[in-house]
């Protein structure tokens, strides 16, 4: 007898056996989960045939899509050649030491130092401790506190979540002791009754000096913030927004870090979001795009100030006492090293500037949509945020899930977009073509049309 017991589909046998992170269960109990098997171009399809269009880049992060030739082959050779290795005691392969040159080579800094790692999360972990262990051999041990906003995304790990400004985390008990969130700099949500964008910014940076003061200049190590909100709902800043908090940062001594791990590698336009927005981090922080999802990698880039001072730093008790098994794996570094290629030299960059006024036309032409309050974005990363009333700009109550309904939508219709709070987020892959644009635009309309 067949034991009846043991699920047949594939998407009963995701749910049976696999543990869903960041999932809303009661709507994949509901629905069912996706298994997928493939992709090509833009697209992935599932184990019943059925074809989407990625407006998610999976996770923000296959820009050259699911089949890039180049990549593929980068992949295969490396894995021939040598399967893998670590970065430290002394050690690290030919492709660690070539990526690293690149990577000095195309970040925002004249010279600086590369530290690897498995995810966005562990290198923004592994910034925080850098900096905690450059303070205390500099003397300045109580500088531990670290700066980041409401609504930023930084990643998962205790430290990383910590940084994260989402509400969801005190499930966990976080942030831990001495995270401190500033507000989120949404002119659109945030913004007073009369007050314009420049005063918003102001506000702002009032509020920063304040915080600096309140908290003690001395006890701060250093400040983290997206160039983009990304996993916050697609937040561009509001004008000046840099320009007004950075300064203040540098007259405290506060490093500044630049979380490009959305950002960096193309998706705002230029190589990097700190480029964008026109500001000098001390060190930035890259994921994601660096190997263009193809292998999971994760890379602190210090400039030259914080690399002399962590080097000083370790070289005064012998050794940095941080890294990962896989840290610097050969295999990463030959895939980020032909994913830089890709996106910086063969178009993808330049493609995502030529896509982006088409992008922003056709967000804009959606945001006329009665329940559409707000359109935002920067090059090819936008948010359409839905709302009840579009004159007051009161959202729909949080249980009727309008984003998930729209998403979900979307699914049914074959396209990937994502729900945030009560925002609907896309990130197209930087291979898209017109047609693809039109075919997103197309399947979100209908969505929005079934919905409301
Ligand atoms: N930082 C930012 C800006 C992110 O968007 C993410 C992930 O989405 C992370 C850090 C964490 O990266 P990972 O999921 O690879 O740990």
């Amino acid at each position: 007898m067949p034991d009846t017991t043991i699920p047949q589909s594939w998407e009963a046998r995701a749910e049976a056996a696999s543990f869903f992170g960041f999932t809303d269960l009661p709507s994949i109990h509901a629905r069912g989960t996706v298994v997928l098997t493939h992709g090509t171009g833009p697209y992935v399809h599932d184990t019943n045939g059925k074809t989407y269009l990625d407006a998610n880049s999976g996770l923000w992060n296959m820009v050259a899509g699911f089949d890039h030739p180049g990549l593929i082959e980068a992949a295969q050779a490396q894995y021939a050649r040598f399967p893998g290795y670590h970065a430290f005691f002394g050690r690290m392969s030919d492709q660690t030491v070539q990526l690293s040159e690149k990577l000095v080579e195309v970040s925002p800094f004249e010279r600086g130092k590369v530290f690897y790692t498995n995810s966005g999360s562990e290198a923004n972990d592994t910034m925080v401790k850098m900096l905690w262990f450059l303070w205390a051999a500099e003397g300045q041990p109580e500088r531990r506190k670290i700066l980041t906003r409401k609504n930023g995304y930084h990643g998962v790990t205790a430290v990383s979540a910590s940084m994260t400004g989402k509400p969801y985390n005190s499930v966990f008990g976080l942030p831990l002791p001495g995270f401190v969130h500033l507000s989120c700099p949404h002119y659109w949500r945030e913004g007073r009754p009369n007050e314009t964008e420049a005063e918003f910014t102001a506000r702002m940076a009032q509020e920063l000096e304040d915080t600096i003061a309140r908290e003690g200049a001395d006890t701060i190590a250093g400040f983290f913030a997206e160039p983009v909100m990304g996993a916050g709902g697609v937040i561009p800043p509001s004008e000046g927004y840099f320009q007004a908090i950075v300064p203040i940062l540098r007259r405290h001594g506060i490093p500044i870090i630049s979380d490009e791990v959305i950002c960096g590698f193309g998706r705002t336009g230029n190589t990097w979001g700190c480029e964008t927005y026109d500001f000098m981090p001390d060190a930035v922080i890259s994921s994601k795009n660096l190997t263009a999802g193809f292998f999971p990698m994760g890379a602190v880039i210090l400039g030259p100030e914080l690399s002399d001072r962590m080097q000083n730093a370790a070289e005064a008790i012998e050794e940095f006492p941080h890294g990962f098994t896989a840290s610097g794996h050969p295999v990463g570094c030959a895939i980020a090293l032909k994913a830089i290629d890709v996106v910086m030299n063969e178009g993808l960059m330049e493609n995502v500037r030529t896509l982006t006024p088409r992008f922003e036309a056709g967000m804009a032409e959606l945001a006329k949509h009665p329940h559409i309050g707000e359109w935002r974005g920067k090059g090819l990363m936008g948010a359409l945020e839905a709302v009840h009333d579009k004159d007051t700009r009161t959202p729909f109550a949080a249980d009727l899930s309008i984003s998930e309904r729209i998403a979900n939508t979307c699914t049914d219709h074959g396209l990937i977009c994502r729900p945030l709070g009560q925002s609907i987020v896309l990130c197209p892959p930087f291979i898209m073509t017109d047609a693809h644009m039109d075919e997103m635009f197309e399947k979100l309309e209908g969505a929005l049309t079934q919905v409301f």
